[in-house]
C-alpha cells in the first residue's frame, strides 16, 4: 500500500459498489450482480474492470440508456440455443442467469450456445467463463463494443476491442482461463495508463492523425492496433460476426452510432459457448491428458498458465484486501452520495 491508496476489505469494495449503483438508479439485485464483479475484478488485479468503472455505470444509469431495474428473461430457442434478453440492462444479471441454464443445456446436449442481447457489458469475461467452469464445462466467450481497432491496414478504427475468452475446468484446481482483448492492449488498460499519468510501450495505438504514439490520451482519440498484425484483425472480424450478425445484436460501429455517449457502455450482445467434456473424447481420460499439457508447458522455465496471475492477485486479496487509490474512493464515494 503507498501513501495515495487506502486498503478496503472486499465485502468494502462490494458493498460500496452497490450503495453508489443504488444511489444512482439501480435496484438492489441489479446493483447486486454488477458489485460482484467490480469487487471481483479488485480481488483479482483487473483494475480496469473494478471501481474505475463506477462512473461509467452511473452515467449511463443517469441518463437512462440503461436500465438500473432489468429483469433478464432467458428463451430457449432449441435444446442447446438459449437466447437471454438482457432488458437494457448490464450484463452482469443477464449473465448469472443465463450462465445457470447454458450450464443445463450443455450437459444435457453436450454442446450449447447462449445469445446475450439487448443489454450493455463493460465487463472482464473471465467471470463468466469462471461461471461455467464451475460447472465442469469448457466455455467460449466473446463481445464487441465501441470501434478502438483498426482493420489491418486500415486507417480508421472498426472494430471494438472484442474480447476473447477460454476456459478449462481442472478437478482439484483452479480451471486454465485466457480472456484477451483482440487489441494489443485493452482500451480499458489503456484508460488507466492515462488516469496514472503514464506512457504506453511502442505499438500499441495511434493518434488521430494514424501517426504511433505511446501517448494514452492520444491513443484514446485515436485508435488501438489488433495483436499480432492481420491475425488479431481476423479474430476482432471474428468476434463482431459472432456477438453482431450472428446473435442479432449490433457491430461495434452499429454501437457507437446508437449510443448516446455517455461514459457508459453501449448497447452490445455476447456470445457464449459451452461444452460438457463427459459427451467428447474419451470418458475422464481428457482431465489427465490436459493436466500432460499444462505439466509440458510449466516444465519450461519462464512461462505460466493464463489465469495464474489473477490467481496469486486472489489469494492475498483473500487474505489482505485491496489497496485502492484513494482519489477514485473519493470519486465513488462521493457518487454515492
Ligand atoms: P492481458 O493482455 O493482460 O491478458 C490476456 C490473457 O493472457 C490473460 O488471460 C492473461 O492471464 C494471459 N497472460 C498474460 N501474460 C501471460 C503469460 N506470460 N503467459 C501466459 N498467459 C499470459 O489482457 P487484455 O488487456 O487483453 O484484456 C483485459 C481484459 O479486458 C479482459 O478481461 C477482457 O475481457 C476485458 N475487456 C472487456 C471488454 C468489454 O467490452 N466488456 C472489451 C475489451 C476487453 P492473467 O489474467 O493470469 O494475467
Amino acid at each position: 500500500m503507498t501513501a495515495n491508496t487506502t486498503l478496503l476489505s472486499l465485502s468494502e469494495i462490494e458493498s460500496l459498489a452497490a450503495a453508489c449503483l443504488m444511489a444512482n438508479g439501480c435496484d438492489e439485485i441489479n446493483a447486486g450482480a454488477v458489485s460482484r464483479v467490480i469487487a471481483a475484478a479488485e480481488r483479482d488485479g483487473c483494475h480496469a474492470h473494478g471501481l474505475m468503472r463506477l462512473p461509467g455505470y452511473v452515467a449511463a444509469l443517469r441518463s437512462g440508456k440503461v436500465n438500473g431495474h432489468a429483469r433478464p428473461t432467458v428463451h430457449s430457442q432449441s435444446a442447446a440455443v438459449l437466447r437471454v434478453d438482457g432488458d437494457r440492462g448490464y450484463a452482469p444479471l443477464a449473465l448469472e442467469l443465463g450462465t445457470q441454464s447454458l450450464g443445463g443445456a450443455a450437459k444435457q446436449a453436450g454442446i450449447a450456445a447462449l445469445a446475450l442481447v439487448n443489454t450493455h457489458h463493460f465487463a472482464a469475461l473471465w467471470y463468466e467463463i469462471e461461471m461455467m467452469a464451475a460447472q465442469g464445462l469448457v466455455a467460449m466467450a466473446c463481445t464487441s463494443y465501441k470501434p478502438a481497432v483498426l482493420p489491418a491496414g486500415g486507417t480508421r478504427a472498426l472494430y471494438g476491442t472484442n474480447p476473447l475468452a477460454f476456459g478449462w475446468p481442472r478437478s482439484g484446481g483452479q480451471p486454465v482461463v485466457f480472456d484477451q482483448a483482440s487489441a494489443v492492449m485493452a482500451r480499458g488498460e489503456v484508460m488507466l495508463a492515462a488516469s496514472e499519468g503514464r506512457t504506453l510501450p511502442e505499438g500499441v495505438g495511434v493518434d488521430p492523425q494514424g501517426q504511433p504514439t505511446t501517448d494514452p490520451q492520444a491513443v484514446l482519440k485515436g485508435a488501438l492496433l489488433a495483436f499480432g498484425g492481420y491475425k488479431g484483425s481476423s479474430i476482432a472480424m471474428m468476434v463482431e460476426l459472432l456477438a453482431g450478425a450472428l446473435i442479432g445484436e449490433c457491430f461495434s460501429f452499429e454501437a457507437a452510432s446508437r449510443d448516446n455517449e455517455d461514459g457508459g457502455p453501449p448497447r452490445g450482445g455476447e456470445f457464449m459457448l459451452a461444452i460438457d467434456p463427459a459427451h467428447l473424447g474419451d470418458g475422464d481420460g481428457w482431465q489427465s491428458h490436459a493436466e500432460l499439457l499444462f505439466g509440458e508447458i510449466c516444465a519450461q522455465q519462464g512461462t505460466r498458465l493464463p489465469g495464474e496471475r489473477r490467481y496469486r492477485h486472489r489469494a492475498v486479496a483473500l487474505q489482505e484486501g485491496v489497496a485502492v487509490s484513494t482519489g477514485l474512493l473519493e470519486k465513488v464515494r462521493a457518487l454515492a452520495g
